[in-house]
């Protein structure tokens, strides 16, 4: 794709109409895009282009001409509702390329009647690179993503670079092949650039096979040179060299290189305001990788919704950037200690300070998006409405930084939140370049702002001399027209004559038909030219009118003028000013973030977790936030339930059994989910929390098919586990809800049993394990930091009632045909369950632990011998000491043959 390319010329054939000819040199540049084809008011679609728009926007495909002796089909989409249909064609997955006109068609029509109006592609748009929020969730970063490889001597290792170009936030990180999977997934990319290799280069191209949905472009591997990221980075930052900005290397700037190349592409040459990169690296966050993110549902539902995902049902922020800090900080919870705490002072203090935080949270309320609208007027995009945003949002700013302080000194915020504070004040400080600024947009913008600076009146009277005078010529001419509707009325005598304007005539004096009749007579047709005879009116112009339309004309298009100059200069400053307004907008989002954690605490009753570095985890009154939310909605209460594991105590890890239904997963993962808020700096929905810090999180609900990577539920399963058993450390929490369910019984059960006791044994990591196989509690006993508790139930007139309490000890039986009752199974059903029920443990002897399964039956260190074996009981009998060499060689032989008869 080269939307700027002019030496992509294609065939076009004899007889295309100019205006196709046009259309077909433009669209070969972007073969792989929908092109917007701009007609008037229209945005247009041919061939094939149209036919899938239409099919995905659900309008007409209709046809337009002749194209080969073939019909063109034809869609198209009015300009001023286009954002619309364009978010739907984004979301279907195509990118779309906008082509403007770049010139009047009264220029064309100088060059001949048949001449075509001049058109470019302005843009390229894709899911990684929008900017408007119409298209954008104001809460969600929009990240633009390319992945970096080297074949070579280290292919291993690669780099992982990123953008959102509606902020120009930009950061870097080094990836393995091992990792890039669980880096990509914890940045909820929505585009992806990688080479176009033909080869792939592998493995680390497998890796990027499971990216699932995210778009994904590739581009020429020339791009992901260090060269191109050295010259696209000294570009972007105007500086010669890259040293202020750390070092990076060739795999590094190659990613950059990709990145800022692609969206160079995709916006023709124009780029966001970047912020200087920063670099993300595994040392300071919890990981987490992309299974664990999916089953916790942190950002997302597994369905792929927001509603309904952890983030969704504690976010309490009021303002769009508020909402994408706290997705970062969910996204990616810290590992230190210290760094934990200083966030949990901020909000603690915002909970103390509750009239405070109030006032922070009403100012916070009209706050406006100040990173998107400078991203906007950099990329020659912004509007009146977003220099307005700068205004307001550093307004805001100063208003905050003013409750945060006492006179002149900051009140006693702790450094997260005083350091916030201190950056708004020091910027919205008299003389300081950003305050200077936004005195200046106070002045210049009207309270009332057009869309788009070219729709003009927007400058604020008493800013500009030149266009106040503008103003005041073409107001004079208005005044003027308005007294000569009175002049007209005394000379000709029509009392009801009327001054109108219109596109066609300008301005034109009407009177009724009935009055006209003396004004299409001499003299008075001398000075009113008749123009139109409508049922009820006649129209005339005049010369004196046709004078001040031209002067009105004239003077508007100049005030237009003056003042798309006065935007490109305001701009101009605003862009000067980028990085204080970054950093402004950033402390802006924090300081929403810390309050609205602060009234999370206090709504839904979460209190501050101690972080330490122990090796504890111990949660008393635990709660899972999205359950006790959708289960309080709707008018139930949800049961807090305590956890305590400790890598240093008694419990290590807990085996959690219980009937279908119980809450077996929602205990598990409301442990994950308190453990990842509390890394987070946030406060937990416990009465009592305190976690010794957790450097992965590992969990893995049940399991489904992978069948798109060919993989079924046991795989995905294996490969799963496998990684944990490999990953996890003594610092991290494991959560296991029913691994070993995806195949036949004694397989599963058998994985899950040395599974735990690798966790329990060699890995020694904290964690909870949900099971069906109750034979697995038998486990407690040979392993001394296994805990076994279950979910307590009660049988009530033959039906079970789930009480949702976690009780010491393992469950007695699994009710799962008392489940199915409830689930509406038909009667017949559940009675011949039953009876199957009895029969089968029956056969059993009764026995319902480990000892009833074959498998299990000779397993040295933790299954229990059966003592009924005589081969066992001959053995036992023996004394060694008592026998002579014959008699133990005679014993010898009898074991032997007892032995042989067994098998
Ligand atoms: P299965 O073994 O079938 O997967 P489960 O034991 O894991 O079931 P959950 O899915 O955790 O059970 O919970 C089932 C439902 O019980 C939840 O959707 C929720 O409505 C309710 N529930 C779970 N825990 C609690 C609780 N502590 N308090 C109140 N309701 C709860």
């Amino acid at each position: 794709m080269d939307a700027s390319s002019p030496e992509i010329t294609p065939e076009i054939p004899a007889g295309a109409t100019p205006m196709m000819a046009q259309y077909l040199t433009i669209k070969a540049r972007v073969p792989d895009a929908l092109l917007f084809y701009r007609m008037g008011d229209f945005y247009e679609l041919f061939f094939d282009d149209a036919v899938a728009a239409a099919q995905a926007l659900n309008i007409t495909l209709t046809k337009r001409g002749k194209h080969g002796g073939d019909d063109i089909p034809m869609c198209g989409v009015p300009w001023n509702s286009h954002e619309n249909y364009l978010a739907r064609l984004i979301k279907a997955g195509f990118a779309v390329a906008i082509c403007e006109q770049t010139e009047d068609p009264a220029e064309a029509k100088k060059r001949g009647s048949k001449s075509v109006v001049a058109r470019e592609i302005v843009r390229i748009v894709t899911p990684g690179t929008l900017t408007e929020d119409a298209l954008l969730d104001g809460g969600r970063s929009n990240y633009l993503g390319a992945v970096c490889f080297h074949p070579g001597d280290h292919k291993d290792e690669g780099a992982l670079a990123w953008t959102d170009v509606s902020t120009g936030d930009l950061f870097i990180r080094t990836v393995t092949t091992e990792n890039v999977h669980d880096a990509i997934a914890a940045l909820d990319l929505s585009e992806l650039v990688t080479p176009d290799d033909e080869t792939p280069i592998e493995p680390w191209e497998s890796a990027l096979e499971k990216v699932g949905d995210i778009a994904r472009v590739r581009q020429p591997r020339r791009d992901f040179r260090a060269i191109a990221g050295r010259e696209a980075l000294t570009t972007a930052f105007d500086v010669a060299a890259l040293d202020a900005f750390g070092s990076f290397s060739d795999t590094e700037l190659g990613a950059f290189g990709a990145l800022l190349g692609y969206v160079s592409l995709t916006q023709i040459g124009k780029a966001p305001r970047y912020r200087p990169p920063r670099r993300a690296s595994d040392a300071d966050a919890m990981s987490i990788d992309a299974a664990t993110r999916a089953s916790l549902e942190l950002l997302k539902t597994q369905r792929g919704e927001r509603s309904g995902s952890l983030l969704s049902s504690i976010d309490r922020t009021l303002t769009g950037a508020g909402g994408r800090k706290l997705s970062s900080y969910i996204g990616a919870p810290l590992c230190c200690a210290r760094q934990i705490n200083d966030r949990l002072d901020a909000v603690a203090f915002l909970v103390d300070e509750a009239g405070r935080r109030e006032n922070l949270r009403t100012l916070l309320k009209g706050a406006p998006d100040m990173a998107r609208a400078l991203s906007r007027l950099a990329l020659g995009r912004g509007g009146p409405r977003d220099l307005a945003a700068i205004r307001d949002g550093v307004d805001v700013g100063r208003a905050l930084a003013t409750q945060l302080m006492t006179g002149d000194a900051l009140v006693s915020a702790p450094p997260a939140l005083a350091h916030c504070a201190k950056k708004l004040s020091d910027f919205s400080a008299s003389g300081a370049p950003l305050s200077q600024l936004v005195d200046k947009l106070a002045a210049a913008l009207k309270p009332d702002l057009p869309l788009l600076a070219r729709d003009g009146d927007f400058i604020a009277p008493g800013f500009d001399p030149g266009l106040d005078q503008v103003r005041s010529l073409r107001d004079d001419a208005r005044r003027h027209v308005a007294g000569l509707e009175n002049d007209y009325r005394s000379e000709t005598g029509v009392k009801t004559l009327k001054i109108k304007h219109n596109n066609i005539f300008g301005y034109f004096v009407e009177a009724t038909a009935a009055n006209a009749g003396p004004m299409l007579e001499e003299p008075l047709s001398n000075s009113f030219v008749h123009r139109q005879t409508l049922a009820n009116a006649v129209r005339f112009t005049t010369a004196a009118l046709a004078e001040l339309d031209a002067k009105i004309s004239r003077a508007g298009e100049e005030s237009k003028a003056r003042e798309a100059d006065l935007f490109a200069s305001l701009t101009e400053e605003a862009l000067g000013c980028a990085s204080a307004i970054g950093d402004a907008a950033d402390a802006l989002a924090e300081i929403d973030m810390f309050a609205a954690n602060a009234t999370l605490a206090e709504d839904a009753r979460h209190i501050r977790p101690t972080v330490d570095d122990s090796l504890c985890f111990e949660v008393i009154g635990g709660r899972h936030p999205v359950v006790e939310e959708s289960l309080t909605k709707s008018g139930g209460v949800f049961i807090a339930n305590d956890c305590r594991l400790d890598a240093d105590g008694a419990a290590l890890l807990k085996l959690v059994t219980g009937p279908n239904m119980a809450g077996k997963s929602t205990y598990l993962r409301q442990n994950a989910l308190i453990a990842i808020l509390a890394h987070a700096g946030m406060f937990v929905p416990a009465t009592q929390a305190r976690i010794g810090v957790i450097d992965r999180i590992f969990s893995r609900v049940g399991a489904s098919d992978d069948l798109a990577r060919g993989r079924s539920t046991f795989m995905v399963e294996m490969v799963e586990t496998a990684a944990i058993l490999n990953q996890a450390s003594p610092r991290s929490l494991v959560i296991l809800d029913e691994i070993g369910r995806g195949t036949a019984t004694f397989d599963g059960m058998a994985i899950a049993w040395a599974a735990i006791e690798h966790l329990h044994s060699a890995t020694r990591a904290r964690g909870l394990f949900a099971t069906h196989y109750h034979e697995l509690t038998a486990l407690a006993a040979s392993m001394p930091r296994i805990e076994n508790v279950s979910m307590k139930v009660r049988e009530w007139k033959g039906s079970v009632v789930f009480l949702h309490e976690v009780a010491e000890g393992a469950a007695d039986r699994s009710y799962g045909v008392a489940v199915a009752r409830l689930a509406g199974m038909p009667e017949s059903v559940v009675k011949r369950a039953h009876e199957l029920l009895r029969n089968l443990e029956a056969q059993r002897g009764g026995q319902t632990g480990v000892e009833a399964l074959p498998l299990f039956a000779g397993e040295k260190s933790d299954a229990p011998l059966k003592k009924s074996d005589p081969l066992l009981e001959a053995i036992e009998k023996v004394d060694p000491d008592a026998l002579s060499p014959r008699e133990a060689l005679t014993t010898l032989y009898e074991l032997k043959k007892m032995a042989a008869e067994k098998c």
